[in-house]
This record gives structure tokens, sequence and C-alpha cells, in this order.
């Protein structure tokens, strides 16, 4: 098996292949020997699980999947990393690679076909340039994953993680919690990757648990009133959503006077269950 976390190892392949690291794709890969592991430990690659990951490199993160789960399906935008890829993972059975845009695949598709009595996690090294758009696919998609354990830039893993109604908190992370639960796993610095980035980077998990479950119409609802609301965060929430979602100021206030907030409140100080509520009175006053 090679050790794909020696640099000279590393430098033979780059070598062999004449392969250069593409910035445009996020291609920083893994070299510190202690982080794939530990990344596939708590990301639930274990018997009894398949893993989809997401952006394989050279493999190194996919081979320490493979090691620990029953089966490991890798998505990979770069063609010129799959001859590679044959070489690199030649010593296992358990791996499927799929040469494709993530953000192009069908991921119930992959799950019915590939996982059969299997439960999925998802674990990944992201390419940071498509961080919020994977999550909130893997997020909508519904689709039955019990978690995502995924690299992300640090200042990213901190809003993925913040608590709703704290000033750290986004779109993406109301929309985190609405699907799960998520934890700030460990720190990784940028020494650990070659070429080395210039930001440091932090290992997430969110546990998929679907804690709040509104119907269609309100669900969608409530995602327009939230990226209307941050959108503008700087603006109070009565002046975001009625320019932006067409309703009067006044039924606004009134909304927030139910949920016992004041009518200059931001987005970003309603919690969770406020959110909700807010969203469906407003909702339900149209
Ligand atoms: N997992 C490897 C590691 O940890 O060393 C590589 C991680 S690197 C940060 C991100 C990987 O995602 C690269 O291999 C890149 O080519 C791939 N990638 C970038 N955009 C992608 C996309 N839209 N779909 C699938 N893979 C993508």
């Amino acid at each position: 098996m090679m050790n794909l976390t020696n640099i000279s190892t590393v430098k033979s392949i780059l070598e062999k292949y004449g392969f250069s690291f593409s910035k445009g794709l996020g291609q920083n890969f893994l070299i510190n020997p202690s982080v794939c592991p530990r990344i596939a430990e708590e990301g639930n690659a274990r018997k009894g699980f398949g893993i989809i990951e997401i952006g394989t490199g050279f493999g190194t993160l996919t081979a320490e999947l493979a090691k620990r789960a029953e089966k490991v399906v890798a998505i990979e935008i770069d063609s010129r990393l799959i001859p590679v890829l044959k070489e690199t993972l030649a010593d296992f059975d358990n791996i499927k690679v799929i040469n494709q845009d993530f953000m192009d695949t069908d991921l119930n598709k992959i799950i019915s076909e590939e996982f059969k009595g299997l439960k999925v996690a998802v674990c990944a090294n992201l390419p940071y340039y498509i961080t919020s758009p994977v999550i909130m696919k893997l997020l909508e998609s519904r689709a039955d994953i019990e978690s995502i354990t995924v690299m992300v830039q640090k200042e990213a893993g901190q809003r993925l993680c913040a608590e709703v109604g704290k000033r750290e908190s986004g779109a993406i992370t109301v929309a985190v919690n609405y699907y799960g639960t998520a934890s700030y796993l460990f720190n990784v610095s940028r020494g650990s990757f070659m070429p080395a980035p210039n930001v440091d980077s932090a290992v997430i998990r969110i546990d998929v648990n679907k804690k709040y479950s509104l119907e269609k119409e309100a669900e969608e609802f409530f995602f327009k009133v939230i990226k209307s609301g941050f959108s503008q965060r700087r603006k109070t929430i009565a002046n975001s959503v009625s320019s932006q979602m067409n309703i009067k100021k006044e039924t606004v206030y009134s909304a927030l006077k139910e949920i016992s907030m004041p009518e200059n409140s931001r987005i970003e100080q309603l919690d969770m269950n406020k959110l909700i509520l807010f969203s469906e009175i407003l909702r339900n006053s149209k």
C-alpha cells in the first residue's frame, strides 16, 4: 500500500503523471499523516457504513475511508486524477471512483444503487470554492445520510457551527441547524497540505437528524425569509424582508411582536424557534 502522505511518494507521482495542482479546483492535498485517519474515524467510516467522498486528490483520505468502511464511492471532477487513482488505490476492491462534478451527481441514485443495506455518511476534504453549495446540496437533497464530516476553511467551520441567534451565524448556519446538529471537531494548520493554502482549516461534522420538519411550502417560504434576511443582515429584518419578499412592513412588525422581538430586530438576533415561528406567522398572514 502506498504511503500517500510521504513527500517523496507524492513528488514521484507528480513527476510520473506530469501532474500540476489546479488552484481553481481547490487542489490542496493532505500530507499530514494524522489528519485523514482522524477524519475517517470521526466521520463514521466503519463496518455497516458506506461512504461518499467528494474530491479524491491522490486518494489519501479515500484509502483511510476504505480501510474502515464497507464501501467508498468517491467523486472527483478532475479526469487527470483517474489514472493516478488506479495506481494509488490498486490495493482496494471496495472503492468506486466516479469522474464527475459533484454538483451534477444524483445523490439519491448513488445511495440506492451503491449502498444497499448500508448506512451512509459523507467525508471530504472539500474544495473550498464550493463549500456552501456542496453542503446545501447534501442537506437539501434529503438523501438518507447519517453525517457529513468535512474539512473546510476555519472561518467557514466557525460559521457552520455557530449558534443561530448569535452574530457569527449566517444563512448556512440556519440551514445546518434546520437539518441537523453541527460540531466543530479540530483545527488543521496550513502546513498539513501540499501546496500549503494561505488559510487555516477545520474539520466539522453535521449529524443529520431532521429536528425541524416543515411542510414543503412552509419550508420553501422559511428559506426565502432566511435568504432575504441574511442577504442584507445589517438592515433590520422588517426592511430586508418587506423589500425583498414584497410584504408590508406592518405585517412584519406584527409578526415580530408575536414572537416578542422589537421592531428594529436584525435576523441574526432570532434563534431557531423564533425564526420558524416568525416565518409561519408571515406566511399565514399573506
Ligand atoms: N481528498 C484529497 C486530499 O485530502 O488530499 C483532495 C482534497 S482537495 C482539497 C479537493 C479535491 O476536490 C481535488 O481533488 C479537486 O480536484 C476536487 N474537486 C474540485 N471541485 C470538485 C467538484 N465540483 N466535484 C468533485 N470534485 C471536485
